[in-house]
C-alpha cells in the first residue's frame, strides 16, 4: 500500500477499530505525516455452499437474510437485530476456514442463532430447512424446544 499524497510505502498504522463484518485502520505516512483510513472487509464470495445433491453454489449472505426475514415475520424485532444475527451467522462460516461449506451446516448455524433470539423464528426456519416428513417428526422437534426453555429458566 501507498500513500495517497506522496506515494511513499513508509506507513503506520495508528489506530484499528472493529465495527460489524468491517476493520477500519488510521494510517499515517511516516514521510510526509498525511493520515488516512483503510477499511477491510471480511469477503466470503470464494465460499461455496455444497447443496444435498452435491452440487456447488457460490455463498450469498442475501438468500441467508431471505430465510431470516421469512422466519421473522410478523416477529417484533428490529432491522439492527436481524443485521446482527446476519453477520453473526456470516463470521460463524468465515471462523470454519474453509471454502467449501454443507449447506446442511450452514442451515444449523442458523438454527442456532434463532434458537438463541426467539422460538417461533426457530421452529419456523426449521420446518422450511429440514423438511420434515410427518407432523409428529416436527412435533418432537417443538417438545424438546419448550424442554430446554423450561431447563433454561430453572437454572436462571
Ligand atoms: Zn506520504
Amino acid at each position: 500500500m501507498k500513500c495517497p499524497y506522496c506515494g511513499s510505502n513508509d506507513l503506520k498504522v495508528t489506530d484499528t477499530r472493529t465495527k460489524g463484518n468491517y476493520i477500519k485502520r488510521k494510517r499515517q505516512c511516516v514521510k510526509c505525516k498525511g493520515t488516512f483510513y483503510t477499511i477491510e472487509v471480511i469477503d466470503l464470495s470464494e465460499v461455496m455452499v455444497q447443496k444435498r445433491n452435491g452440487s456447488l453454489q457460490a455463498f450469498n449472505k442475501i438468500s441467508i437474510l431471505r430465510g431470516l426475514k421469512r422466519a421473522f415475520n410478523k416477529i417484533n424485532i428490529s432491522e439492527e437485530e436481524i443485521e446482527n444475527i446476519l453477520d453473526n451467522i456470516e463470521m460463524e462460516i468465515y471462523s470454519k476456514k474453509t471454502n467449501i461449506v454443507k449447506s446442511e451446516e450452514i442451515g444449523n448455524i442458523v438454527c442456532k442463532y434463532l434458537k438463541k433470539v426467539n422460538d417461533i423464528a426457530y421452529l419456523r426456519f426449521l420446518s422450511v430447512y429440514k423438511k420434515y416428513n410427518t407432523l409428529d417428526e416436527f412435533n418432537e422437534e417443538i417438545s424438546k424446544c419448550i424442554n430446554e426453555r423450561k431447563k433454561n429458566q430453572e437454572n436462571n
